[in-house]
């Protein structure tokens, strides 16, 4: 299973499949769009957070899990599920997991 983005929504279907025994791959540019602000709202138990930190935090409960946490741009998604980043690098997982626009 790959993963392209590793904030929020990454990082949470991560620790989603990675409890489920799942065998994990986050790529992560590391440009969360929420990076200019000083604190997070809204997030129960966490309520003034910096991003990072809360992204830090995430990551860490990864460390759990067979989750592998890739930095890297993704640049190119083939359809047999191969995933290429910018290094060169790739990827291939059963289910490639993608919201991102663009
Ligand atoms: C200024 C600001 C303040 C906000 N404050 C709050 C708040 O207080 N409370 C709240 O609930 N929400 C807040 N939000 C909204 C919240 O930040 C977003 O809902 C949340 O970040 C979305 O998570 P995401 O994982 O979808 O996207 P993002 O957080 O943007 O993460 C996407 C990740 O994918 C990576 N990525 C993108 N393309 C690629 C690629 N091709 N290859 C590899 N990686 C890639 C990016 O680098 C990034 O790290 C705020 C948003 C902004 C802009």
């Amino acid at each position: 299973m790959v993963i392209i983005g590793g904030g929020m929504a990454g990082l949470t279907a991560a620790t989603v499949l990675g409890r489920a025994r799942r065998r994990v791959a986050v790529v992560d540019a590391g440009r969360p769009r929420n990076a200019p602000a000083e604190q997070v709202h809204g997030f129960p138990s966490r309520d003034g957070i910096a991003p990072g930190e809360l992204l830090r935090a995430c990551r860490s409960d990864l460390k759990r899990y067979d989750v592998e946490q890739v930095p890297g741009r993704v640049v190119r998604v083939d359809r047999d599920r191969t995933v290429e980043l910018a290094c060169g690098r790739t990827l291939q997982g059963r289910h490639v997991v993608c919201w991102l626009r663009g």
